[in-house]
């Protein structure tokens, strides 16, 4: 990943190092500090880093007011204003410039804030946002607004151009959308995308002139997530859409947990079904390699009852690690159920089968796993796995798994530490 650079200008050392520690902890992003008006100026002027944002205090020993944030536009650099003091005049004035938000500084629940927003501005760069309108004046307001707060933006002068552009960008999170245009309408132009893609994936916001009750309730009702009436405050128009792209991240991760195991971050064992299935049916149709291999953990419950859940725990993040570590992307690694692991892969070949899953039991064989206890005791653990390892399409899924399963029975029973192949 490239290296991400924050410039934070503030007078106050204490507010600086809060700042600045509370980013690198929680980001994980590098900030550099200027004190004083002088101090940003040889800063942006000698550092060859780019900085992707700035937070700005306003209070500065040698500048006042909107002088810092005019000098830091005027480099190209975003910026976040955040500080004490905010006159009306004087928030007018600092609205009406192209910052990405103000916050103003009072405890520390602002500095929370604060670094939500950095990751905000640090996560629109990768987020595409199509803007719809026949007029060329209000595409260009609202890709200048969007723009601001760094988000990708797309444009199409009519609902038709729109339709192409998201065949040709289907990973544009959000539509902006006129209702009034030639040719077809906003409401025929949002019906269209819902018919292949739904809400959860697509947001879409309905903008028009025409601001009466109906036309926003219609817009709704054709499927789009949110409606903003013309004219609007830059600051509700910002909201709006930052509550869109948060509600599509958060059912994402909600989506993202419910297919995945809480404790080693593996598919779970539904979610090996739902897709097993669809991969399952298109390899016996198909006539493609599949391989599904069945991994248990030797003796895992000694561990348990020597060492406590907690170190076993731990044992079962490690061998997930592995594992994810061992396969390819399309390959299905889950965790089944205890300490039992279940892989799909397609397209492996039978001679390739058995040496690559040695491989996979030599990894552990091989390599202590060390940990320090919660007491802070250092152990090493031998650790061995078996495997049994089916490679013959069965009538179907459950009985390609339980052939697997029989197998992995007979690594068991032949002494543990084994492959088993069909
Ligand atoms: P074998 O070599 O025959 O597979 O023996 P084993 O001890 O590994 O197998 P057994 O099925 O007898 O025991 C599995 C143990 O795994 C029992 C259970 O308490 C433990 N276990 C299951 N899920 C978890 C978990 O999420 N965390 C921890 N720490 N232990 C778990
Ligand atoms: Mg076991
Ligand atoms: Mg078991």
């Amino acid at each position: 990943m490239e290296p991400v650079s924050l410039l934070i200008v503030e007078d106050s050392k204490m507010f600086a190092n809060v700042i600045s520690g509370e980013i690198k902890s929680r980001l994980g992003f590098d900030c550099k500090i200027a004190a004083s008006f002088e101090e940003t100026k040889t800063l942006v002027e000698t550092n060859a880093d780019h900085f992707f944002l700035s937070i700005l205090d306003l209070n500065l020993p040698d500048a006042h007011d909107e002088v810092i944030v005019d000098y830091i536009l005027s480099k190209g650099i975003p910026a976040i204003v955040f500080t004490g003091n905010f006159g009306d005049d004087i928030r007018e004035r600092i609205l009406s410039m192209d910052v990405v938000d103000y916050v103003l500084k009072e405890g520390i629940q602002d500095v929370d804030y604060l670094v939500r927003a950095v990751n905000r501005i640090y996560k629109n760069r990768n987020i595409k946002i199509l803007v719809v309108d026949d007029s060329a004046v209000t595409r260009s307001f609202l890709k200048s607004l969007l723009s601001i707060q760094k988000f990708q933006v797309l444009e199409a002068s009519s609902g038709e151009g729109g339709l192409d552009t998201i065949t040709q960008h289907p990973d544009i999170r959000l539509v902006i959308t006129d209702y009034n245009m030639p040719g077809i309408d906003g409401f025929q132009f949002v019906s269209a995308i819902r018919k292949k893609y739904s809400s959860d994936r697509m947001s879409i916001i309905g903008i028009s002139a025409h601001g009466s009750g109906i036309l926003s309730a219609k817009f709704l009702k054709k499927g789009a997530n949110d409606f903003v009436n013309k004219p609007f405050a830059k600051e509700e128009f910002y909201c709006r859409v930052n509550h869109n792209i948060e509600m599509l991240e958060y059912i994402e991760a909600i989506h993202e947990a419910s297919n995945k195991d809480y404790l080693t971050g593996l598919y779970n064992r539904r979610y090996f079904f739902d897709l097993g299935r669809k991969i399952f049916e298109n390899a016996r149709r198909c006539i493609l390699d599949m391989t599904i291999a069945m991994i248990d953990i030797d003796h895992f419950k000694k561990i348990n009852d020597t060492y406590g859940h907690e170190v076993g725990d731990s044992v079962l993040k490690y061998i997930a690690g592995i594992l994810m570590d061992s396969f390819r992307k399309a390959d299905v690694v889950s965790r089944f159920g205890g300490e039992e692991f279940c892989i799909m892969m397609t397209n492996m070949k039978y001679e390739k089968t058995f040496p690559f899953f040695e491989r996979l039991r030599k990894k552990f064989e091989n390599k202590p796993f060390k940990l320090i206890t919660s007491n802070t005791q250092s152990i090493e653990l031998s650790i061995t796995i078996s495997i049994g390892v089916a490679t013959k399409i069965d009538h179907s899924l459950e009985r390609t798994i339980n052939n697997a399963d029989e197998l992995l029975y007979k690594a068991k029973q032949g002494g543990r530490n084994l492959v088993i192949i069909d």
